[in-house]
């Protein structure tokens, strides 16, 4: 019998929730290249309930248990004194989300004596030291695609937000003003503006699929270049090189995942080198922007707005500049955590959990490191080698 650790977000300050805005979600059996959703042979919660949360367990303790499991699920994760970092010395596997991660660090996996899988609750598994997982042989699985489509709708929501100032906007009504000059004195339409995505992944190609109708002139870059048919389609321009796009876009937008080649990606030299009054949206993670590199960029006017939901870390201390910097449209981690995603990445959970359990293949795509190496996804999107470091400073968030 396996111990299960898991590590969920906090409850909603006023409780566990005990009915909900709509009554159902749509259907949907396949994403959008044919890759089927999360096919776990049963589930014991009702989609589009809170899941994500310390309360919702991701629907799996019944499922857990009544195999003989024993299921430990916290919040607290970070610091030397924390339920997490106590109950990990015997956990088999460990479940963490990117919304609220639980960093697996090489000390702590070192001190993780009988850790054999670790399952990423979403997409993203940058908080596992990689490196350390190779080398000791341990399986790194994420839910691919739960919640590509969720970042690139969220994604879309945040352009729109920024270039049609529409925060600033907002907060006249509640300071019950009517400030018209006020909100539109940084307001521009996206029309005829040139988009670029660092990345035309998942989440990538979705969101320059949703910007298409807006008449605005696309481009991409990545290592690996998209068919010419889907450039076609989509009159997508490709860069081989993340410098000759950002020098000529109006808005970026962040799509890859964090690794050591992309940590700091965005550091003063490359964002000298975007267009002034730029747009720059990161919903990819924190760290592949310079903290205060981006601070500087907004104050000195090179950069005209910032907005995204990734930080680092997480959660970020109380006095982290990016919650009071000018012109940002920031948000708690929370794009691909929709209650719609949460039901897929819960049931993705379970599917992988199943599938260990009777000793049957992970599907490839859920893979980011097996049998000593990167596999499937992990092999495709990311380099090997520990982006964790500095994550000791979520424990000054308590
Ligand atoms: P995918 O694996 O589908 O896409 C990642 C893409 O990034 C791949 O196509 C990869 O392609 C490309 N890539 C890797 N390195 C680079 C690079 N240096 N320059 C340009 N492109 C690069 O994953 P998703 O699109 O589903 O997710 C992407 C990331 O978004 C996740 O890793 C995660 O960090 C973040 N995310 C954030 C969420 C949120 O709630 N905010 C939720 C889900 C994900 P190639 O190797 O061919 O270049």
């Amino acid at each position: 019998m396996a111990k299960i650790l898991c590590v969920l977000y906090d409850d909603p300050v006023e409780g566990y929730p005990q009915s909900y805005a709509r009554q159902d979600l749509p259907k949907l059996e396949r994403y959008p290249d044919g890759q089927l959703l999360p096919t776990p042979k049963n589930i014991d919660f009702k989609p589009g309930d809170l899941l994500g949360s310390v309360s919702g367990e991701l629907g799996l303790r019944k499922f857990l248990e009544s195999s003989g499991h024993t299921f430990v699920v916290t919040t607290d994760k970070d610091g030397p004194n924390s339920v997490f970092e106590k109950e990990l010395s015997d956990a088999d596997i460990i479940i963490s989300q990117p919304f609220w991660p639980a960093y697996l660090t090489a000390e702590r996996i070192s001190k993780a004596k009988n850790l054999k899988l670790a399952i990423t609750a979403g997409i993203g598994s940058d908080h596992v030291d990689l490196q350390s997982a190779i080398n000791k042989g341990i399986t790194v699985a994420e839910i691919t695609y739960c919640n590509s489509i969720s970042v690139a709708e969220h994604v879309v929501m945040l352009i729109l937000s920024l270039v049609h100032n529409y925060i600033p906007s907002y907060q006249w009504v509640i300071k019950e003003g009517w400030n018209i000059a006020d909100c539109v004195a940084r307001a521009y339409d996206i029309e005829g503006m040139t988009i670029g995505s660092i990345s035309a992944g998942r989440i990538g190609l979705g969101v320059l699929k949703r910007l298409k109708p807006f008449d605005v002139k696309l481009h991409y870059t990545e290592r690996h270049r998209l068919p010419e048919k889907i450039e076609k389609e989509l009159g997508l321009t490709y860069h081989d090189n993340v410098e000759s796009m950002v020098s000529i876009c109006d808005v970026v937008t962040i799509n890859c995942p964090l690794y050591p080649e992309t940590e700091h990606l965005f550091n003063d030299k490359l964002i000298a080198k975007m267009k002034r009054g730029a747009y720059l949206v990161n919903t990819a993670r924190g760290k592949i922007c310079d903290r205060d590199a981006v601070v500087r960029a907004l104050e000195s006017g090179q950069l005209a707005g910032y907005a995204g939901d990734v930080w680092f870390p997480q959660p970020p201390p109380k006095d982290h500049p990016w919650r009071t910097m000018p012109h940002h449209g920031m948000t708690p981690h929370v794009a691909g955590t929709t209650l719609s995603a949460q039901a897929r990445y819960s049931a993705g959970v379970r599917e992988i959990l199943e599938c260990w359990f009777e000793n049957r293949p992970i599907r490839n795509e859920y893979l980011i490191v097996d049998k000593g190496k990167l596999a499937g996804t992990g092999a495709h999107s990311y380099s090997a080698g520990n982006v964790t470091g500095g994550s000791e400073e979520a424990a000054k968030y308590k």
